[in-house]
């Protein structure tokens, strides 16, 4: 596993964790030098690999003492090994306070029902709706969250690799999703607020702020303004013209929300017939349960213009039309 970790410069170091994804087979963790303590932004998932991968980044960082655990956003492959890294280095956990309460409720045994519900209210077959029970045993499996010791959200500050770097707010692909912006070098550690190779997902769960597609609209628009020169971003290569790939992932949606709206024009349908009428009937159980909350995301970013509505039968399906 040669090459877990790279410098980035300036006191930055990129680690490589793995995933054991089809399709994403890593994710990028950092860690900035600092005196009394380092501080490691997101801790990969929590599996035994993860762990190994840790142990090794940190004996080849020379064993620094660990300050703090900055978590970016609590989806798996960045809270999954935050309890056991915390355990290994005595870090303190700093998380946004929406993404603790996102993080509790994604392991409540109710959300797997609440999911369930979700699912079926937009139309789901039963094949779709099980999908579920089998991302929720990957969840209890590979994701052990640490309760955070510290919560920190816009505005806040933290000294690290000699320089204050500042907590922005960036919802849209996780609601309560926290970027660090150093302000003398100008260095982003974006999370996956802006990817490089994918537009981030965007989707609407049963616990979910309106409108995340406008979220993250509005993050793109924040991105842009910060004058930031790099983003380092949670998977994929870093990102030098934060301008032009905003441009490029608001272009990506735009073609999205025109395809739905096409969709629509063959008459009313709930977000799973949606996302059929545009991907066809390809896709398996749980590609296709997370297609519906990304259609999702989408419909009710179009309901929110004014372009298309949405109303609730008798049986609780949502149905949405032109
Ligand atoms: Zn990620």
């Amino acid at each position: 596993m040669a090459g877990v970790i790279e410098s980035l410069g300036d006191g930055l170091h990129r680690i490589r964790l793995p995933l054991p994804w089809k399709g994403l087979d890593h994710a990028w963790s950092y860690a900035l030098e600092g005196e009394p303590g380092w501080t490691l932004v997101d801790a990969g998932l929590g599996t035994a690999e993860n762990l190994a991968a840790w142990r090794q980044a940190l004996a080849a960082l020379g064993d620094p003492p660990i300050a703090r655990l900055v978590i970016s956003h609590y989806h798996t492959d960045h809270i999954g090994g935050s309890r056991d890294l915390a355990a290994l280095t005595g870090a303190d956990v700093l998380m946004s306070p929406t993404d603790a309460t996102q993080a509790r409720h994604w392991h409540d045994p109710d959300a797997v029902a609440a999911s369930r519900r979700h699912q079926e209210q937009h139309g789901c077959p039963p094949e779709v709706v099980e999908a579920v029970f089998d991302a929720w045993a990957e969840l209890v499996t590979n994701v052990h969250p640490a309760a955070p010791t510290r919560l920190i959200d816009d505005g806040d500050v933290l000294v690290a690799a000699g320089e204050t770097w500042r907590v922005v707010s960036v919802p849209g692909h996780a609601d309560g999703q926290i970027a660090l912006f150093g302000t003398r070098s100008r260095r982003l550690l974006v999370a996956d607020a802006m990817l490089d190779r994918i537009a981030p997902f965007v989707g609407v769960h049963p616990v979910s702020r309106p409108d995340p597609l406008g979220d993250q609209f509005a993050t793109l628009d924040r991105l842009c303004r910060l004058g930031a020169e790099v983003a380092h971003a949670g998977h994929f290569e870093p990102i030098a013209d934060i301008g032009a790939r905003a441009a490029e992932i608001r272009a990506h949606h735009a073609e999205r929300l025109a395809a739905q709206r096409s969709a629509l024009a063959a008459g009313s349908a709930d977000a799973y017939t949606v996302s059929v009428r545009i991907t066809g009937d390809r896709l398996g159980p749980n590609a296709r349960r997370i297609a519906v909350v990304e259609t999702l995301a989408h419909l009710v970013h179009l309901e929110r213009r004014g372009e298309i509505s949405q109303r609730v039968e008798a049986g609780g399906r949502v149905v949405f039309s032109l």
